[in-house]
């Protein structure tokens, strides 16, 4: 189990905190004396979570790839249920003497229509109910289909988003708000389903402490390795929810996908240089999405002063996930985990709220979940990355992070180097 302050206090107790070396003489010599201070803050997880995220059934049958034709055994959906029962059996083992587990309650339709098309939330109500369980139903995309359950688990999951940034904002930085919630949100636009999304969660979550007066402005930072485009077609033109993206460069994957998170996609009108998005390649690395998050991520968002920082927080940069290849470690997804910790402690009076995205290796995603909790929440962690990780590499991210900072530069107070 974890033990320990935030990683520069030193300590392998519960809380205990090093406090700077005080020089003491003595009439021999002088030398420093280490006081350790039993710390009154306990970091503490409040995961808002329901059994309706297991109900939402994918598509049944194959999952598209090209030559499916060519396969004896078609590929499962991506999308399990077991990726949240995994996530939820961690934090159960883990994080156990840290969390406490919330009630969701579905978001009301008032919630939901901030943010999305009232038609399209009609149609897709009606598409559940004409669905069959075990069966599923309509396709509303190539890969994105409803079960009879899809609305309730889309409605749960908003819900438990909601009060997730609720629960950030009466919160300092000793308590994280958490929603493993299925199905996913990010790719959701007002009126579009896509890329396994129906209703974009942290999109309400924002907009819904917006509209409340709970905050003025809401941060949002979306690691999944999947541009957050439905977030982004969300808030495009405001300048009042900073939506900032590192994925990678997917492109186009059909009508209902026509954003794709290029540098030039930067908001429009009052929204201009609110969007911002980094795109990485393949093989970013723990090293690589640190340079990102110092380079670009950290000063905008400090730049950008939010009073609540959302996290959209998608494992499949994971070095084992089936969707991307982007080479995260445990440790690197720890160490995502410690930034937005630090950013939310330093610019948005420590409001954190994590909200989850995709993540599609069954086996790596609650290893990588758990070091994101762990880094938000200012512990150390004894489990380390399980899997068999690639040697020392040089990342190939930094000509990419390079281009990302020339393309943002005109809107935010960050620097173009030579060596950069
Ligand atoms: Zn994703």
């Amino acid at each position: 189990m974890l033990r320990s302050g935030d990683p520069d206090a030193g300590g392998i107790f519960p809380g205990l905190e090093t406090v700077a070396p005080t020089p003491r003489t003595t009439g021999m010599a002088n030398y420093y004396a280490t006081h350790r201070v039993w710390s009154v803050h306990m970091p503490a997880l409040a995961v808002h979570y329901d059994d309706v995220f297991l109900e939402h059934e994918a598509p049944a049958g194959a999952f598209a790839l090209p030559a499916d034709d060519l396969l004896a055994v078609p590929e499962a959906h991506p999308d399990s249920p077991d990726r949240i029962r995994n996530i939820r059996h961690v934090i159960e083992h883990q994080l156990d003497d840290v969390t406490t587990w919330e009630a969701v309650t579905p978001a009301s339709r008032e919630q939901l229509t901030r943010i999305h098309d009232e038609d399209y939330l009609r149609e897709l109500e009606a598409a559940c109910r004409e669905a069959t369980s075990g069966v599923g139903g309509e396709r509303l995309t190539p890969t994105t289909g409803v079960s009879e359950r899809t609305f309730e688990a889309a409605r749960h999951a908003a819900g438990a988003s909601i009060q997730t940034a609720e629960r950030a904002m009466d919160a300092g930085i000793d308590e994280v708000a958490y929603a493993p919630v299925r199905p996913s949100g990010h790719h959701a636009q007002p009126g579009q389903a896509d890329g396994f999304c129906y209703v974009n969660n942290v999109a309400v979550a924002a907009d819904h402490v917006r509209a409340t007066g709970a905050a003025d402005r809401v941060a949002i930072v979306d690691w999944d390795v999947h541009h957050g485009n439905g977030t982004q077609a969300c808030f495009a033109d405001r300048d009042d929810v900073l939506v900032v993206s590192l994925h990678n460069d997917f492109g186009v994957w059909g009508p209902q996908h026509p954003q794709t998170g290029a540098l030039e996609e930067r908001g429009e009108g009052d929204g201009t240089g609110y969007s911002v998005n980094v795109p990485l390649p393949p093989g970013t690395g723990d090293a690589g999405y640190a340079d990102a998050f110092e380079r670009v991520v950290e000063p905008i968002v400090a730049a950008f002063d939010p009073d609540l920082l959302l996290v959209s927080a998608g494992q499949d940069p994971g070095h084992l996930d089936p969707m991307a290849r982007n080479l995260v470690t445990k440790d690197g997804f720890e160490d995502l985990g410690r930034r937005v910790r630090g950013l939310a402690s330093d610019h948005a009076d420590g409001h954190l709220g994590i909200v989850q995205e995709g993540g599609y290796q069954q086996s790596h995603l609650p290893y990588a979940t758990l070091g994101a909790l762990e880094g938000a929440l200012g512990l150390e962690s004894d489990v380390d990355e399980p899997f068999f990780v690639l040697g020392e590499y040089e990342p190939p991210a930094r000509a990419w992070v390079d281009e990302a900072v020339e393309a943002h530069a005109g809107h935010w107070p960050i620097e173009v180097t030579d060596e950069g």
